[in-house]
């Protein structure tokens, strides 16, 4: 860690959403853990966020008023106001961009073709704010499509401005999102010259460009959140029509898994959990938080049963199809499944249906909901992670550090992060299968049950292996802070 003390110790996180001011999936958690991460090793870390009108007022409290000015931004000059609070918390620094024509719109994302001109201004104004603070950071690290203009406003209308000598990085949380729109929106809204609006930078056909694709061009390093997904978005049936993009850019693209914060995430101080534990006695305390589970949720109260949870948004990439094509064959008088998530009306409507066929063994909560995601981690026996693709993935990783046992697909960092169960010797994490087909799934599902029901040595053996697990960021935010090293040069 000296390394990191008289090595870099500025980095500017630029991104759309960070827990626990507003999260939507895992690039919230990111946000939020990696910063305290680098944090507690002494670095010196803002993370620059949208002031977005459903932060909750008591932060919205504490933040305290830097400054304003305005900005030009579009094609034909128009300037926009820049506002900036900020919020220090746990060592780390938050500056929020206020301007309430772009974020007073309610949720984070509103829909493309408002969301493109939202997050070029919020590029753009990160970086003019870092200018306006006079905070040069040595690295900015953006995230996902939403600040993928910043890379490029760093080394074109920022160049020759103090922010201009920082580097950039990248990182890639889910490439299914890109910010693509016709050329003339990206090119009225984020006012950038016409020459880089070639094929090697934002264009992907004649009519279209892709603010993803351009960042990823100008972004010094590119990462993304597992070694598998990596090497997957290099291939068709990952890229999601970037690959060629990316094996291109191969030599900047690095692999690091996610962590999570262990303090948010710990079952033995967590106050949500009506039974906290830790490995000493999780398997006495597992079956309070499971009876607790049951009655909040109305399901019939036996902690003998075995209850799988889902967690996840609503939407294709989760395998959800597959789910709901063994629903029926997964249950059985001895198994419970509790949904929690919110998302594609198909799901939201498929989950209500079993949840009505099967009261009592069924629980389909169609809700965003943190407190009943932390019971659901503690009292479930089992978690589903069916992805049909999965860059990292968190939930399996909080399931394991609250002693649940994750049922996987070998995909991304789910690959990466659980070891397959060992007929022969009981090793292993969780229970994994490979092709993306129902009946595999429905085969891991029945392992689980076997082994839950028939062999309780060997279970319990894996509750313990998967609270043992280091699933934090110590590992993980030491290979950033070398990238950053390597980058400052
Ligand atoms: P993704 O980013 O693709 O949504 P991840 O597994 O990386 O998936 O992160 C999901 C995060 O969001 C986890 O912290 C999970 O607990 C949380 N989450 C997902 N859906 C819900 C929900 N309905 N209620 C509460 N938390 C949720």
């Amino acid at each position: 860690m000296e390394e990191m003390r008289s090595g870099v110790s500025r980095v500017a996180f630029i991104g759309s959403e960070c827990y626990p001011f507003v999260k939507t999936g895992g690039l919230g958690d990111v946000m939020y853990a990696l910063p305290r991460a680098l944090a507690r090793e002494g670095a010196d870390i803002r993370v620059l966020l949208p002031l977005y009108s459903v932060i909750p007022q008591k932060y919205k409290d504490q933040m305290v008023w830097k400054g304003s000015f305005m900005m030009d931004l579009t094609q034909d000059g128009r300037s926009f106001f820049v506002g900036i609070m900020e919020l220090t918390m746990n060592g780390v620094t938050y500056d929020f961009i206020e301007n309430r024509e772009f974020f007073d719109w309610g949720n984070p994302y509103t829909g493309l073709w408002e969301d493109i001109p939202k997050y070029c201004y919020f590029s753009k104004a990160a970086l003019a704010a870092l200018n306006y603070l006079e905070w040069v950071p040595d690295i900015v690290h953006c995230h996902d499509w939403q600040a993928s203009l910043v890379p490029v406003y760093l080394r074109t209308r920022f160049a020759l401005t103090p922010v201009g000598a920082a580097r950039s990085i990248l990182t890639i949380h889910n490439l299914r999102f890109q910010g693509i729109c016709s050329i003339d929106h990206l090119k009225y809204w984020s006012g950038l010259q016409d020459d880089l609006f070639n094929y090697s930078v934002f264009l992907i056909n004649g009519a279209e460009a892709n603010m993803f694709k351009g960042g990823l061009a100008y972004a010094d390093r590119v990462t993304t959140v597992s070694e598998t997904y990596a090497r997957e978005i290099q291939t068709d049936a990952f890229g999601e029509g970037l690959n060629a993009h990316l094996s291109y850019h191969r030599e900047k693209l690095v692999g690091i898994v996610n962590g999570i914060d262990v303090e948010q995430w710990d079952s033995r101080t967590d106050a949500l959990l009506p039974a906290p534990y830790g490995k000493e006695d999780v398997l006495a305390r597992k079956p309070e938080n499971k009876l607790a589970l049951q009655r909040r949720l109305g399901l019939q109260e036996d902690p003998g049963r075995l209850v799988l949870g889902l967690i996840s948004r609503l939407t294709d990439q989760k395998g959800l199809d597959l789910v709901n094509a063994i629903f029926e064959q997964m249950l059985d008088e001895r198994t419970q499944v509790v949904v929690l998530g919110t998302g594609d009306p198909r799901y939201e409507s498929a989950f209500r249906y079993f949840e009505n066929a099967h009261r009592g063994q069924v629980c389909a909560c169609i809700m965003y909901d943190e407190s009943l995601s932390h019971q659901i981690y503690a009292g479930a026996d089992a978690l589903l992670v069916p992805s049909l693709f999965e860059p990292c993935g968190l939930t399996q990783l909080i399931a394991m550090r609250y002693g649940t046992v994750p049922i996987v697909r070998e995909t991304g960092g789910l690959k990466d992060t659980v070891a397959p169960y060992q007929e022969e010797t009981g090793e292993g994490n969780g229970f994994t299968f490979g092709d993306y087909r129902a009946d595999l799934l429905l085969n891991a599902v029945r392992q689980a049950r076997s082994v839950f029901f028939d062999h309780r040595d060997r279970w319990n053996g894996l509750v313990l292996r998967d609270m043992e697990r280091d699933v934090s960021w110590n590992h993980s935010a030491q290979l950033y802070q070398n990238l950053y090293a390597e980058l400052k040069g």
